[in-house]
C-alpha cells in the first residue's frame, strides 16, 4: 500500500494576481483539502522563478504563514517550485532555500510554444536542463512533471497527439538512471496515463527503484483530490512505498 501524500500543493494566494482574478487558496485552505481527499503527508508550494507574479516577497509571506505560531504543521511540509536552468541550477538556490526555511525544492521546467516552437527544441531543452539539475544540483530533491509541457503543443496544434513516445527512448533511460545515482525523486504529475511510453518510464522507475513522489499540482483546493487518484495508479503500477519520496528522513 502506498502511503497518500502530495508535495506539489500551491498555496497560490501567495502570487500577484490581475485585477479580478479570483483569490487562491492559503496554506493552511490548502492543507485542509489535501487532508480530506486523504493525504497523511502534505507539502505546499508556490513557484519560485523570473515571472512579475513570483515575486520572493510572496515566498517570504507564504513561509510566514506556515511558521507562524499556532499553525498546525503536523505531517506538512514546505517547499518550492523553482524553474530550473539549462545548466541545471535552480531559480532559487541554496540562499533562498534557507532564507525561506523550506524543506525541499521542487526542480521543474516551464515553457511553452511561444518560448520554444518546436516539439523536438522544447524535449532537448527539457532533457538537459532535468539531467544537469539531477547530475549537479543538490538542491533539488524532486523533479517536477517531467515532460509536463509536451501537451501545450498538441493543444497549440504544433503536433497531432503528445506523448512519451516522442521522446528519445535513451533520454527516458538516462533520466531513471541518473535519479537512481543521485537520489532525486521523480514526480507523477499530470500526465498520460493511457500512453505506453510513459508506463514504461514509471515500470523503469520502479523496477530500477528509484525515488517517486506524487503531486496534485493543485492550485485551488478543487485540484487537491487528483493525488487520490494518481496515487491509486501508482500503487497499481507496483511502486513501492519504500521508494516513495518522503521530505524527511
Ligand atoms: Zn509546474
Ligand atoms: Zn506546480
Amino acid at each position: 500500500m502506498l502511503i497518500q501524500s502530495d508535495y506539489h500543493i500551491h498555496a497560490s494566494f501567495y502570487r500577484i494576481k490581475r485585477e479580478g482574478a479570483a483569490t487562491g487558496p492559503k496554506v493552511a485552505e490548502q492543507q485542509e483539502a489535501a487532508r480530506v481527499t486523504g493525504c497523511r503527508y502534505v507539502g505546499i508550494v508556490e513557484h519560485c522563478n523570473d515571472s512579475s507574479k513570483h515575486p520572493f516577497h510572496c515566498l517570504e509571506e507564504l513561509a510566514a504563514e506556515y511558521y507562524a505560531e499556532g499553525f498546525d504543521r503536523q505531517d506538512t511540509y514546505l517547499g518550492v517550485e523553482a524553474d530550473l536552468y539549462d545548466d541545471g541550477s535552480d531559480h532559487c538556490g541554496d540562499e533562498g532555500r534557507k532564507k525561506l526555511r523550506l524543506h525541499y525544492v521542487i526542480g521543474s521546467v516551464h515553457v511553452s510554444p511561444q518560448l520554444i516552437p518546436t516539439v523536438e527544441e522544447y524535449i532537448q531543452t527539457e532533457f538537459t536542463r532535468l539531467r544537469n539539475a539531477i547530475i549537479y544540483n543538490r538542491n533539488v530533491d524532486v523533479i517536477g512533471h517531467p515532460f509536463g509541457e509536451g501537451p501545450r503543443y498538441s493543444k497549440a496544434g504544433i503536433i497531432p497527439r503528445w506523448g512519451y513516445d516522442l521522446i528519445p527512448k535513451e533520454y527516458l533511460q538516462e533520466l531513471v538512471m541518473q535519479a537512481k545515482e543521485h537520489g532525486v525523486a521523480l514526480e507523477i504529475n499530470r500526465c498520460d496515463m493511457e500512453n505506453e511510453a510513459y508506463i514504461g518510464f514509471w515500470e523503469a522507475v520502479r523496477d530500477n527503484g528509484v525515488l517517486f513522489e506524487i503531486g496534485s499540482d493543485a492550485h485551488f483546493t478543487t485540484g487537491c483530490p487528483a493525488s487520490a487518484e494518481r496515487t491509486h495508479w501508482a500503487e497499481s503500477l507496483g511502486l513501492k512505498e519504500e521508494n516513495h519520496w518522503k521530505p524527511f528522513r
